[in-house]
């Protein structure tokens, strides 16, 4: 390859005109007649279509009960709230995830304890989880970064050992499985989101995963209002009479978009064969191309591919992370940065005390991370005009 071609961030013509996003929902004619007919139907809400759901989705992950509810963070909110923990406790959860997995330990009084990940996966290490117990610690939450899923046995051996219930936050491993097993069924409590660019959508939506039938009945009232029982409940009861019994929310997930779901379920599976394929193409792209390394995958694992991330080699490169992120951005290409380590955002800082220094492998990781288009619905062309726009670029910045 050669670099005649002038980049696009210095008046060149682009790879592309059009911007390919990072990520995008997929919806097809299925998707729409169910949730028309959903919409034609007597229930909204709390009707029959929210089991529907659940049955269908506790089946795909290998989970007794699965609980929809109306956002992934909720997932999370309520994941936790069923744990039930003290102000003060401490909740364990991996640097190297969106705010929401670390917000949840705060919205039920928790302390969230920032713990570092793998340099090479950017997973959970079970070793600094470890280095972070103390007495106050009552959970982990474990982040299956990118849709690989974290080190199962280590975690869970740990959680067992301390007593304490393993949580794991699995938005972006739906599909994916860990020694054969689906991610769903790993952890004590797994919660998975529905938002356009996870593997399925529902809008806004989430679910939490339980094998234990009294945790999924809390789990049920906390996205109630902590109301026992829900109105068809009353309705097939022919009463009235409630007792809210504990504090919850209005969490619930709407039977027009639980239609969504069931339909977006059906083709689960060959998403996730799709994100593997574009993946692999990715893979032997730049096999040849030094300064962009995937991260290292392990060997136990089916990755669900929610996110195709490099490690940029920076001393490969003359220039920093957020000037070839603005070059492939002008190229076309809807590169983006998952994530900020959650430590790092003012509000832990302040709230928590967490500083620079807490987690270094996710934070030198957090300098050279981007994250590459990758969805079911990209064509071939698309995933060859991502790889053109990478060599272009970093052949340009090659040292
Ligand atoms: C998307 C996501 C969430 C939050 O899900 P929402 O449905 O957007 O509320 C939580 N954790 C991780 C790791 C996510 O990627």
């Amino acid at each position: 390859m050669h670099t005649t071609q002038r980049l696009a961030l210095h008046g060149g013509s682009p790879v592309r005109r059009r911007m390919l996003p990072y990520g995008h929902q997929q919806i097809d004619a299925a998707d729409e007649a169910a949730v028309l007919a959903a919409l034609r139907s007597e229930w909204l809400t709390t009707g029959p279509r929210v089991a529907e759901f659940e049955r269908c989705f506790a089946e795909t992950v290998g989970a007794r009960e699965a609980v929809a509810v109306s956002s992934g963070t909720a997932a999370l909110h309520a994941a936790l709230h069923v744990l039930d923990l003290a102000p003060a406790d401490e909740v364990i959860v991996a640097a190297m995830t969106f705010v929401a997995s670390a917000n949840a330990a705060a919205y039920v009084g928790a302390r969230p304890v920032p713990a570092d990940v793998d340099p090479a996966t950017l997973l959970l290490d079970p070793a600094a989880v470890r280095r972070r117990l103390t007495r106050r610690t009552r959970a982990i939450v474990a982040v299956d970064y990118a849709g690989q899923p974290c080190d199962y046995a280590a975690l869970g051996a740990l959680a067992a050992e301390q007593g304490i219930p393993l949580v794991a936050d699995a938005a972006h491993a739906l599909g994916a499985a860990w020694c054969g097993r689906p991610v769903g069924s790993l952890a004590r409590l797994t919660v998975f989101s529905f938002h356009p660019v996870k593997h399925i959508t529902t809008g806004e939506g989430g679910m939490i995963c339980t094998d234990d039938p009294r945790l999924a009945a809390r789990l049920r009232q906390f996205r109630n209002h902590g109301i026992a029982r829900d109105h068809r409940e009353r309705e097939t009861a022919g009463t009235w009479y409630y007792e809210m019994t504990e504090l919850g929310f209005n969490y619930r997930l709407s039977d027009l978009q639980c239609a969504l779901g069931l339909s977006q379920l059906r083709r689960l599976a060959a998403g996730v064969r799709r994100r593997q394929e574009i993946a692999a193409a990715y893979d032997a792209a730049f096999a040849g191309l030094a300064p962009v390394m995937p991260l290292a995958r392990r060997a136990e694992s089916s990755h669900a591919f929610h996110l195709y991330v490099v490690r940029l080699q920076l001393d490969l490169l003359r220039a920093r992370r957020a000037e070839l992120y603005g070059a492939l951005r002008a190229e076309g290409i809807g590169v983006n940065v998952h994530y900020l380590p959650f430590h790092l955002h003012p509000y832990h800082r302040t709230r928590f005390g967490t500083a620079p220094g807490d987690c270094p492998a996710a934070e030198a990781a957090y300098e050279q991370i981007l994250s590459l288009p990758i969805y079911p619905a990209m064509s071939d062309a698309d995933v060859a005009d991502v790889v053109t726009a990478v060599q272009k670029v970093v052949e340009e910045y090659a040292r």
